[in-house]
């Protein structure tokens, strides 16, 4: 299975003005290995007395860290890369002893990226400009006049970042680092099932000698609860969350009563068109890593792929013969994600599917029969209306239809409430480029999935989000410009 047989040893702690605190709040709840459902340690919940502490800690150092210079900063943020690297291998161990995930995903995706997203925006905190504007303007009411404007940014304050399991720490410094590094003070609160690597990062950047409060970390559930206490408090200057869509809208409607500004990455059911013209091989084993990485636990993974008439047969047959052929996946996160996800297997059919491969729980004879595992799932013959072709299952499952023009593809990968990701295959660089923009996503990868260039947006449309992040992107949501008006 690729697991650290030492797990992590990691005891999962707030961190608050600079101290890491086990004790208070409402008690603890246990952290559930996913390989074999043993319990392996306890997670402290926050109540609102932490979450007061946090916000309050983050708010007195906003004007320490949000002053800054643009070096001290950037050498923060190498520093928690150069933390993170130094402790590389506690890192793996603790993110595949909460996510069950294979090791070598922990240690060439992760964690690696965790040290990139640091990297990145110290180096993208130099190629800033701020702009001036200098010219003749027409004044309102005394008659017209030469100005100059210059638009500066500032820091937005106290941001909330709220991050969900499946990519613990990837994910959590990929909203940490630009916040930090535009000079934002943090609370950050990673999900239940994955507490470990954050309490890691919190001991790395106390290492790196951050002012106290500049960052804390408080852990514990989300409705009614240490998140929703978090995103709904009137101290929070911004919130960036990634999660489910309906939890995006639960925390919309608290920030609204504070008009807080937000930054939403959501859920997907990415769609994936392959035509007849597609390189056969490139395109079926691009499906099998799009749909079951991560066992499709990755917000970014195909559920639905649609294929020209002409090699739909060959194209489900092969994709089934890999996907039976699968070994080492790791299980769901829980045993109620286990749960939501063989719900759907069942419930896909109900609603007259054919299964290809999968569609159950498979057997190992060994510990991991204690654990969440679900089956590699490929489905054919639903409708396009079927719940199991509209709702986000976060599984590895896919479903394959047939299409048999070019607009019908397009048509149908578009009609969903989501729209976060697509890939499109083909060998036709005028489809490509036809197809690819009239795609209702935010991100179409042509011909490769998750292909990511740390400077590019990030981030979804319809139901799949708000804003972007990535490179500059990040940098723009985590401040705001201001305009200075200088008549000369
Ligand atoms: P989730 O929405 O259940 O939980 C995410 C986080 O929100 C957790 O930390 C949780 O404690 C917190 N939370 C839950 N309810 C809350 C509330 N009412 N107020 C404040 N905080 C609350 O999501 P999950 O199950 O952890 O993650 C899976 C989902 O995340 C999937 O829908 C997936 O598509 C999505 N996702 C999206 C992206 C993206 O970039 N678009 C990336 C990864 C995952």
């Amino acid at each position: 299975m690729g697991r650290s047989a030492a797990g992590s040893g990691v005891k999962p702690a707030h961190y608050v003005g600079g101290e890491f605190v086990r004790e208070g709040g409402v008690g603890s709840f246990p952290l559930v290995d996913p390989v074999d459902g043993s319990v392996r340690g306890d997670v402290p919940e926050a109540d609102r007395a932490i979450v007061d502490a946090a916000v309050g800690a983050a708010r007195g150092a906003l004007g320490v860290w949000g002053s800054s210079s643009v070096e001290e900063r950037a050498a923060a943020m190498r520093r928690i890369a150069d933390g993170i690297e130094a402790r590389f291998e506690e890192f793996v161990d603790a993110e595949v002893a909460d996510t069950g995930k294979p090791r070598e995903l922990a240690a060439t995706v992760d964690i690696p990226r965790a040290v990139g997203n640091f990297r990145a925006y110290a180096d993208l905190l130099y190629g800033r400009p701020e702009r001036s504007y200098s010219t003749a303007v027409p004044g309102w009411s005394g008659g017209s006049g030469q100005a100059l404007n210059y638009t500066t940014r500032r820091p937005l304050g106290v941001v909330a970042i709220i991050s969900p399991w499946n990519l613990p720490l990837l994910l959590l410094t990929w909203k940490v680092a630009p916040a930090l590094a535009a000079g934002n003070t943090v609370v950050a609160k990673p999900s239940e099932e994955t507490p470990s690597t954050a309490t890691l990062l919190a001991e790395v950047i106390h290492e790196a000698g951050l002012p106290v409060g500049a960052f804390n970390l408080i852990h514990g559930h989300g409705a009614g609860a240490a998140g929703e206490f978090l995103t709904a408090h009137e101290g929070v200057d911004a919130i960036a969350f990634t999660g489910e869509s309906a939890t995006g809208s639960a925390i919309m409607r608290k920030a609204a009563e504070h008009i807080t500004p937000v930054s939403f990455e959501l859920g997907g059911k990415n769609p994936a068109i392959v035509f007849a013209d597609a390189d056969f091989e490139d395109a079926v084993a691009g499906t099998v890593r799009s749909a079951f990485t991560h066992s499709g636990q990755i917000c970014l993974c195909t559920e639905r792929v649609y294929v020209e008439r002409s090699i739909f047969d060959a194209f489900v047959a092969e994709l089934g013969v890999r996907a039976r052929a699968l070994t080492g996946y790791g299980p769901m996160i829980s045993a109620a994600h286990r749960d939501k996800v063989v719900s759907y297997y069942r419930l896909a059919v109900d609603e007259g599917a054919t299964v290809v491969a999968g569609g159950g729980v498979p057997s190992f004879g060994d510990e991991r029969d204690g654990g969440f595992h679900v089956e590699p799932t490929v489905l054919t013959g639903l409708a396009q209306n079927a719940r199991t072709v509209q709702e986000e299952v976060f599984g590895p499952i896919c479903h394959v239809m047939p299409f048999d023009t070019e607009d019908e593809a397009i048509a149908l990968a578009n009609d969903s409430r989501y729209g976060l990701a697509a890939t499109v295959w083909t060998t036709d660089l005028s489809r490509a480029h036809r197809v690819a923009p009239r795609v209702e996503a935010g991100i179409v990868w042509v011909n490769c999935w998750n292909l990511r260039d740390l400077r590019t947006p990030f981030g979804g449309i319809k139901a799949s989000g708000i804003g972007r992040e990535g490179g500059e992107y990040s940098l723009d949501f985590f401040s705001e410009p201001v305009n200075i008006c200088i008549k000369i």
